[in-house]
Parts: C-alpha cells; structure tokens; sequence
C-alpha cells in the first residue's frame, strides 16, 4: 500500500507513456461506473434490483446484448437508437458515461499531479454523488440505498488511512454522529417552525455520508457551497422551465458543493488559513 502512495503522489516524475496509459484506464473505468449508474440512478428509486434482469428498451422490451452495452462506444454506433425498434435513447445514457468518465479522470489528475495523500474514498463518494443528484432532481428523493451505504462505505474507508488506521476510522464516525445529529435538529426545528419541511430527511442523510469521507470541514463547505448554488441557480432553472414556484430540490445544488470541495477542498483550506493569520497580522 506504501508503495501506491509513493508512486501516486510522485506525479510529475512518471514517464510520460505511463501517465497517458494510466489516464486512459481512469477514463474508461470511469465509464463504465456510469453505465452501471445508470442502471442505478433507473432501478434502485424504483425498488427493482440492480443484478437482474438484464437491461431492455423500454419501448418494445428488447433484451440489450453485451456489444449494445458498451459505454459510449454503442450509443454512438446505435446512433441513439434502439436496435430493434429504431425508437430513440435518451442521451441523458451517453452523458452520465461520459462526466463519470471525465470526473474519474480528473480525480485521478489531482492527485497524481497534485502531491496530496491518495484519498481511495473519495472514488466510491463521486458514484454516489452522481446518483444522489440524478434523484433528487428528477423525482424529489434522495434513496436511502446511497446514503446508507455511503456511510458504511465511508467508515470503512477511514482504514485505508497510511498513517492512522484508527483515528481516521473514530473521525469520521465522530463526523457523521455530529453531521447527523446536527441536521436532524435544523430538519425537526424548521418543520415546527415553518410547517413545511424546511430541510428534508434524504439530505440530513446525504450530508452524514458526505462527512464520513470528507470530515466536518467537507460537510461545512458543502452546506454553504450548496445553499449559494441553490439561492442563486434555482429562480434561474425555474425560469428556464417555465415553472413560478417549486419546491427546492437541494440533493443536486448539495452534490455540486461536495464535487467542488472534493477537487480544490485542500487548496481552499489553504486560502481560508493564509486569510486567517494574514488578518490576524494586520
Ligand atoms: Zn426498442
């Protein structure tokens, strides 16, 4: 394991055939993640297994065959189209393949090229995150399977620290216990308040998971970040689609917040405490 960090965090040092065949299989095992979340992001909300049955068109029930089902490759050569029906697939398919692929790239980019400590966790926290926003935007949930799982997969994750097996592990427990206690609280006191729920239940558990990977800053940005995204994009997309009043579906905004601080969380850190005793200086 020692030897994975030294030879991620060595970057710029690589030989430049290395980096590019390395950049490729993150390209592509990104992927095929997404043509897995895509199943996900369709059945889990639905209460429909994720094993079996196979995919088939939706339209005319056409089983899709393994060479139908190669991540972006087929969409293409398929035109969009069924194979056996000629009704079209949405290309929301090819898009999801296609950011999950590009976002494990520039994972794998950051730390290569960005001498941090190889974060294995934050691999399993992009999916989820994808899948968390897909819900939530298009039916208003965020599933209980992610978030669930997440957390678990969080804790566990704390393991794979180098350095501190154990305090890792009790850091990050500590962070979903406070995270969720915390959000339980604002979710219970703004439903009395305002008679309406104000926070719901799927985000108070999205942003414990969120914790378990990331710790309380991660959970602190994330909160704000979205809060900023949400004020200031949600009167847009309502304008967009035509729409006077929604309710505010927070699990996208949320999951943009966590991308941000996923990919420059150290950098800004670094910001906020260069900020910090400059001020305190002066
Ligand atoms: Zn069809």
């Amino acid at each position: 394991m020692q030897q994975i960090y030294t030879l991620l965090s060595s970057g710029m040092d690589a030989p430049f055939a290395f980096i590019v065949c390395i950049s490729v299989f993150a390209f592509i095992f990104g992927c095929c993640i997404g043509s897995f979340l895509n199943v996900c992001i369709w059945r889990i909300p639905r209460g429909e297994s994720i094993v079996s049955p196979p995919s088939r068109c939706p339209k005319c029930g056409h089983w899709i065959t393994a060479w139908e089902n190669i991540p972006i490759i087929s969409w293409l050569a398929l035109k969009g189209k069924c194979s056996s029906c000629k009704e079209p697939i949405s290309p929301r398919y090819i898009i999801i393949e296609a950011i999950t692929g590009i976002l494990y790239l520039l994972l794998f980019w950051s730390f290569f090229f960005g001498h941090r400590v190889f974060l294995p966790g934050y691999f399993v926290l992009l999916p989820l995150l994808i899948c968390c926003a897909m819900n939530d935007c298009e039916l208003g949930i965020i599933p209980d399977e992610y978030t669930y799982f997440g957390i678990i997969a969080g804790l566990l994750c704390a393991f794979l620290d180098p350095y501190a097996k154990l305090t890792a592990f009790l850091y990050a427990l500590f962070s979903v216990m406070v995270t969720g206690g915390v959000m339980a609280l604002f979710a219970m006191l703004g439903k009395m308040i305002f008679k309406r729920e104000a926070l719901g239940w799927g985000d108070v558990k999205y942003l414990a998971m969120v914790s378990a990977f990331t710790g309380i800053p991660g959970v602190l940005f994330t909160i704000l970040a979205g809060s900023l995204a949400g004020l200031l994009f949600h009167p847009l997309v309502n304008r967009l689609k035509g729409r006077k009043s929604r309710t505010l579906r927070f699990g996208p905004y949320l999951a943009a917040g966590t991308l941000i601080w996923m990919f420059a969380g150290s950098f800004l850190l670094r910001m906020y405490w260069q900020f910090c005793s400059g001020s305190g200086k002066g």
